[in-house]
């Protein structure tokens, strides 16, 4: 997944999703799978999960981490699935402390740059653009809680 570089909005401009945006997931897993990519974890979520699965931290980042120059992310599986993604069920293993960067998805910087990002992001989640109606302060909330 990788970052975007994002134009600074003019604070006098509403953003195009000053309405809300609908969302509702269909618990299909695509977000946890598909192409390569990063899920960025710090200190306190590594923790969080490693007490979830009752390890140590260290037991946690030897398995399931890998650095990415400064960062440190989940691994995967060859195919790119996420390597908490239970492969029968498809469903997060750690769902309860899972990371901000997935607690937060589809209301990324990434995600709500220009209309054109959501349609985009609409077109590979399948809960995107339906189901329940988030007011824009909603989604500001998970948009800053991190950078993605
Ligand atoms: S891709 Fe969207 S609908 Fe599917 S699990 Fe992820 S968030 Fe839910
Ligand atoms: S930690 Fe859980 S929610 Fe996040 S990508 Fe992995 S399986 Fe999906």
């Amino acid at each position: 997944m990788p970052r975007s570089k994002l134009k600074p909005q003019k604070s006098d401009e509403a953003p195009w999703y000053a309405d809300g945006l609908r969302f509702e997931c269909t618990q299909c897993g695509k977000c946890c799978s598909g192409e390569p990519g990063y899920v960025f974890i710090d200190d306190a979520e590594t923790a969080a999960m490693a007490r979830e699965l009752q390890m140590t931290v260290d037991e946690f980042e030897q398995k399931f981490t890998r650095r990415v120059g400064r960062q440190s992310s989940l691994v995967e599986y060859p195919d790119g699935d996420c390597i908490f993604l239970e492969p029968k069920t498809r469903h997060c293993m750690v769902y309860k402390s899972r990371p901000i960067q997935c607690r937060t998805w589809p209301f990324w910087d990434s995600t709500l740059e220009t209309a054109a990002d959501w349609k985009e992001t609409c077109e590979v989640c399948p809960g995107a653009g339906t189901g329940r109606l988030y007011s824009f302060d909603e989604i500001e909330v998970r948009r800053k809680e991190k950078s993605v």
